[in-house]
């Protein structure tokens, strides 16, 4: 198995070093047939100006003489070609021998020039639109490079492969750096889940990067990390929370029982109502854990009907009369007049909403304090208000106490509980598409908002 980083360094690496060598034989191609298309082009010129010569040769001298424009020998021997003249018969009147170019070759061309195929063209040489002779040109390759010019053509084919040399170098390092901006996000992120795979929560990419898909990508399993390490935590808790639930009526019964037995405490009504009393907290908690649990592996059933939530709100009121009356807390109830308050849900299951609510209002809330219930419409919502002036919530504590067995850590000691109520109102609210938000302030009071969806009969 190969890293990301060396997988796509080798991809890039190879793409470039294909392209740029596709490139320089594009180039070098180019450069060679342009270069003897030239070469051709001024072979043509000189083959013309040649014809051009012996037709002036003979307009002034009218006929051909044995040594007619033999000058022109020198420059064709300078220029590695041979030439011949011919009279309109074709009979030769002087021509060179090839095997002197041959020899003048060696000396001066690049080697694959001078043992070519001597090869050789005819051109016609006329006055008046009269053929009157012919001339030869033979060279030995069909173009005559001068050292020169091979020199050129090498020149520029050292250029393309020292370009290549550079290029591929640059392609390279820029190659690994791209394929580090790519693998470090893509290592750490790998590094990361690994780590989280291993249970190591507390894990974190601690990367950036600047592509989109990446970012997200780091973002997510980052919040992933910090969402598990959340549910561990609260899932200690909760192992931490129900032993301790769990323990505190056992060791209450079993010292009493012990202190009875042993003759300690005396056997009669109050005392043996007293351990009751810690039973029945035992079994609530046990029932609330189990309706938990069949919220949780969704076999709860609601009986969904259009109701009147100000019914539901002001029956809960009633039964909470002894308690507010117990601790002087005033309850000021604000229904909005001559409205109705229709709603899609289970009665029961509403009543347990708001009994777990005003029960923890009225228990948050010091004696002599005030709870306030608002109940109004706005945009086809019905929302319920529960405010109260009791002791609030802690900042750190707000985001988790609708979490199962999340209690505050004021609460936690003095007052009892179990921390599980908001957690089942939360579930049932959401099986009625409702929302709650909570607002608190500690030392000032706390605020419930409830919307439902309304509905019209
Ligand atoms: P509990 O059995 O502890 O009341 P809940 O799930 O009903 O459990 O509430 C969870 C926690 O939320 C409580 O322990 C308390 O810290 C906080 N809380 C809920 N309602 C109020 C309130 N009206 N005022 C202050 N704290 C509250």
């Amino acid at each position: 198995m190969q890293s990301i980083r060396r997988r796509l360094s080798i991809i890039t690496i190879a793409c470039s070093i294909v392209a740029i060598i596709l490139c320089a034989l594009f180039v070098n191609l180019a450069v060679n047939s342009t270069f003897n298309k030239y070469m051709s082009d001024i072979q043509k010129q000189r083959n013309s100006r040649i014809v051009q010569y012996f037709e002036q040769i003979y307009k002034k001298d009218k006929r051909w003489q044995s040594t007619s424009g033999e000058e022109i020998m020198h420059e064709a021997y300078m220029g590695n070609y041979c030439l011949t003249l011919l009279d309109e018969n074709k009979k030769v009147i002087w021509g060179m021998n090839p095997s002197t170019i041959k020899q003048n070759m060696n000396g001066t061309m690049m080697k694959s020039q001078s043992t070519g195929v001597y090869m050789s063209s005819t051109f016609q040489i006329r006055d008046n639109g009269k053929i009157v002779g012919y001339v030869t040109i033979g060279q030995y390759s069909p173009l005559i490079l001068s050292k020169q010019d091979v020199d050129f053509k090498l020149a520029i084919n050292k250029n393309i492969v020292i370009s290549v040399i550079v290029t591929a170098l640059s392609a390279i390092i820029i190659s690994i750096m791209l394929s580090k901006q790519f693998s470090a996000p893509i290592k750490a992120v790998a590094d990361t889940s690994v780590e989280l795979s291993k249970g190591n929560y507390s894990a974190n990419s601690d990367v950036k990067s600047n592509i989109v898909e990446l970012n997200n990508l780091i973002e997510s399993i980052d919040t992933l990390g910090a969402k598990l390490k959340k549910q561990d935590e609260l899932r200690r808790r909760l192992v931490s929370d129900i032993s301790h639930e769990i323990r505190t009526p056992l060791n209450v019964l079993q010292n009493n029982l012990e202190a009875m037995l042993d003759g300690v405490f005396p056997v009669d009504e109050n005392r043996l109502n007293y351990l009751n009393s810690e039973v029945i907290r035992f079994g609530k908690l046990l029932d609330h854990l189990s309706e938990l649990n069949d919220f949780e592996d969704e076999k709860v059933q609601l009986n969904m009907k259009v109701t009147l939530l100000d019914e539901i709100v002001k029956a809960v009121c009633d039964e909470f009369y002894i308690e507010l009356k117990n601790k002087n807390i005033k309850l000021n109830l604000n229904v909005e007049k001559n409205k109705q308050f229709n709603i899609m849900g289970d009665y029961n299951k509403l009543k347990e909403v708001f009994i777990n609510i005003i029960s923890n209002a009225i228990k948050f809330t010091n004696d002599n304090g005030q709870i306030w219930i608002k109940l109004y419409k706005s945009k086809s919502k019905v929302l319920v208000k529960i405010k109260d002036n009791g002791i609030g919530i802690r900042e750190e504590d707000l985001p988790n106490i609708f979490e199962r067995l999340y209690r505050g850590d004021k609460s936690r000691h003095k007052i009892q509980g179990n921390g599980i109520g908001l957690t089942i109102v939360k579930r049932i609210l959401s099986l009625h598409s409702a929302d709650i938000t909570v607002s608190s302030e500690e030392g000032k009071g706390t605020e419930f908002t409830i919307s439902f969806k309304e509905v019209t009969r």
